[in-house]
């Protein structure tokens, strides 16, 4: 009775008139459904600590036989200001939770709050966004090839990537898959990332990994091949 349950929102359903259902994500329990009842009216209390990305603690009687827990009282821990009052930063955190909200796996929790505490306010939101999506691609095993041709094995020569083939095709490959070759330094830096992740983020400044173009690689290579579809995308293509 009466657990204290601390987590971040991630989904937000309308339900009723003004009643909603929050999914949130938790350290614990993975994902969780809580029903607010008037969480939508002005007068809700609770309002403040159940919206988007909010990270706080929430008062319920849990109950692992039920789909949906019905929420008791909410109490805000940290909002992400950075993230709910710029368009950008907006964007990439509703594809980051979009991302973990279709994910079988329960234990992002972590994951999740660091990527939304650098989204909030890091200097190069673009490069934590990607970094966050090489996490969830190598979390599935899907990688790309970029040590050398995905084709051939080849170490030299490497002209393009091909998302459908899995990563960098050499000249000699490509001269059968047609695919548009890319500059030099757009391979080095889809490389770099692919390489990357937090524990080293601070050596990722500079190295121009804060680019829309490496994210759009990046998640066209998760969909492609988790068979995601990400709705929210389409906002950050529109930025
Ligand atoms: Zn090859």
């Amino acid at each position: 009775m009466n657990d204290t349950i601390a987590g971040i929102v991630i989904r937000e359903t309308e339900v009723k008139e003004t009643d909603a259902i929050i999914t949130v994500y938790t350290a614990d329990y993975g994902k969780l459904s809580l029903y607010g009842k008037a969480l939508r009216k002005m007068s809700s209390k609770n309002a403040y600590a159940c919206q988007m990305f909010d990270y706080s603690d929430f008062l319920l009687d849990y109950n692992p036989n039920k789909d949906v827990q019905l929420l008791k009282s909410a109490n805000l821990k940290k909002e992400y200001m950075g993230i709910r009052t710029d368009y950008d930063r907006l964007s990439l955190a509703s594809v980051v939770v979009e991302i973990i909200s279709q994910l079988e796996d329960d234990s992002m929790f972590d994951i999740l709050q660091l990527t939304l505490e650098k989204l909030n306010s890091d200097k190069e939101p673009f490069t934590a966004f990607n970094v966050f999506v090489v996490y969830v691609l190598n979390m599935l095993g899907i990688t790309p090839v970029v040590d050398e041709c995905v084709s051939c094995g080849s170490t030299t020569n490497i002209e393009t990537i091909s998302i459908a083939d899995g990563g960098f095709i050499c000249h000699n490959c490509n001269k059968t898959l047609h695919q548009k070759p890319l500059d030099v330094e757009m391979l080095k830096r889809f490389r770099i990332i692919n390489k990357a992740s937090f524990e080293v983020y601070d050596k990722l400044y500079g190295l121009n990994l804060n680019d829309y173009q490496l994210s759009a690689l990046l998640v066209e290579f998760l969909c492609t091949h988790s068979g995601m579809r990400l709705k929210s995308w389409r906002s950050v293509q529109n930025l």
